[in-house]
């Protein structure tokens, strides 16, 4: 075990949860409450990601995830723009979590998982199976119905659904 991520009886298990959550749906939801019950604490962190085109800037991905998370006690939102490993020694956090959806998750998952393990050996990534009820969900499938204004309230909680609308107006010129 690296002298950095060893830990002394009784001290927390802080585990990140990152990603785009551009913008956060129930499937995330999910994630972060089952996360939550398993850790002291959990840090849901927004990536920074200047290759990537978001709907939602850094601010309000955060901002979204702190409302629809205030009911979660040990959970806390905030935004990074660094190599994940970094970041998680500067939280002391040991716990990477993400979420499988697929097969197609599971590889670009591995990958990321390994490449992490390459840099810190102390940090672990643990994988949560989504809920089936969530396994075709995700930010982008959300985004593309709500651009045509189809109901999203059954994929998003409300504050999200409210956003999207504010984000995709109906255009009333001719
Ligand atoms: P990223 O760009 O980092 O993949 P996302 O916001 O798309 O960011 O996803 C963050 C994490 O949440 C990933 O581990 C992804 O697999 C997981 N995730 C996204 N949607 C779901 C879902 N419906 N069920 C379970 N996990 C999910």
């Amino acid at each position: 075990m690296n002298q950095h991520h060893a830990r002394g009886e009784g001290e927390n298990r802080v585990a990140v949860y990152p990603g785009s959550f551009d913008p956060v749906t129930f499937g995330h939801l999910d994630i972060i409450r089952r996360a939550a019950k398993q850790f002291d604490r959990l840090i849901v962190s927004v990536l920074n990601n200047t290759t990537k085109s978001p709907l939602f800037s850094v601010e309000e991905r955060v901002e979204l995830l702190r409302e629809v998370t205030k009911d979660l006690p040990n959970v806390e939102v905030d935004s990074f723009r660094d190599l994940l490993v970094r970041y998680m020694r500067n939280k002391q956090a040991q716990i990477i979590i993400r979420g499988i959806r697929s097969v197609t998750d599971f590889e670009y998952e591995l990958q990321m998982a390994s490449t992490n393990r390459q840099l810190d050996e102390g940090i672990e990534t643990i994988f949560m199976m989504t809920n089936p009820k969530y396994s075709y969900l995700s930010s982008s499938i959300v985004k593309e119905i709500a651009k045509f204004h189809g109901a999203v309230q059954d994929l998003v909680p409300p504050a999200v659904e409210a956003a999207l609308r504010n984000k995709y107006v109906p255009n009333r010129q001719p």
